[in-house]
């Protein structure tokens, strides 16, 4: 490719040796105690490319909580399962208020704004349910990320799964609420319960790193290779990871990375170049809007270093 010439391992080593200086900038996500006792030094970054290739520096081998980057594959398998008719229960539009707000609900008849907020997230969740049966819906999202990844060992994180149960009540709102605009299809309750456990999944960035492999790849997961979802599926995928993947600081995300990209309240981000790789960061402490502050940074020297900025 056109990025043969770059030198993929010392970009990531310079990265983490520069970014140290800003660890520990930003916020720990506090709002329920499992997150909120994470390291707020620990950082890590993976590389990996199409041809199967991982490239890795600093806590890339640690797990965490990867919350919301769970609706990026989420969605895929609902889209899989569901095709383009999940579109009339969910939009694919930036909200422009918070992640968990109630208030675009009520003024656009229950259907969420995109599948990358909270409530647009359980309509994801839910339309999986619906295909998938009760209890399997978490163990489809299992499947799809220990197959696109290599790693068998992927779990949930049982107390943070708990936890997040325990301060769910705006979640709860939500998908109740959506349930009286008749938007939510299956059983609220376990679809409450399937959202917590996907928000508890834990990955290292290196998983991450190789999961997201199939949205660089046309959806050819190269690790299996396997075919993990359509091509055009993941070209839509990545557009609403590019205008809705970080909150309401996506507009700053493309401006400064250039990349479609996730990230989570854990600190986790993934970013896409299409036909070249998946990048994958993690760093706890969050700016003010919910994203990592180092690892956003991190993948800004990454974009600038190589090049890899789609525009
Ligand atoms: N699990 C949290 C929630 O649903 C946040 C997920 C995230 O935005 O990363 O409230």
């Amino acid at each position: 490719s056109s990025f043969g010439h770059i030198d993929w391992q010392q970009t990531l080593d310079d990265i983490c040796t520069d970014i140290l200086p800003h660890l520990g900038k930003g916020q720990v996500a506090d709002y329920i105690p499992a997150l909120a006792s994470a390291n707020p030094k620990a950082f890590g970054i993976a590389f990996s490319t199409i041809e199967g290739t991982t490239y890795t520096a600093g806590d890339w081998n640690t797990a965490f909580s990867i919350q919301s980057i769970s609706k990026v594959f989420m969605l895929s398998v609902a889209l899989a399962e569901e095709g383009e008719k999940l579109w009339r229960r969910v939009g694919r539009e930036p909200s422009g208020s918070s992640f968990n707000s109630i208030v675009q609900l009520e003024r656009e008849h229950g259907r969420p704004r995109n599948p990358f907020i909270n409530a647009g997230a359980l309509v994801v969740t839910d339309t999986v349910i619906s295909h998938c049966g009760d209890e399997a819906g978490i163990d489809r999202l299992l499947a799809f990320l220990r197959e696109s990844s290599g790693d068998q060992a992927i779990v949930v994180d049982e107390k943070i799964a708990r936890s997040e149960a325990a301060y769910g009540d705006r979640n709860r709102a939500l998908a109740y609420f959506m349930k009286s605009f008749g938007i939510l299809r299956e059983d609220v309750p376990i679809t409450l319960e399937t959202y917590f456990r996907q928000c508890a999944i834990e990955m290292s960035v290196a998983n991450l790193s190789k999961a997201g492999l199939y949205l660089a790849a046309e959806g050819l997961c190269p690790i299996s290779n396997r075919a993990v979802a359509n091509d055009a599926h993941t070209n839509r995928v990545n557009a609403i990871m590019m205008l809705c993947g970080h909150y309401d600081r996506s507009g700053d995300f493309a401006y400064r990375v250039g990349l479609a990209g996730k990230s989570g309240v854990g600190g986790g981000i993934i970013a896409i170049i299409p036909g070249v790789g998946c990048v994958a960061v993690w760093s706890p402490p969050l700016n003010d809007a919910g994203n990592s502050y180092a690892g956003t940074l991190a993948l800004e020297w990454f974009s600038h270093r190589t090049g890899v900025n789609l525009f």
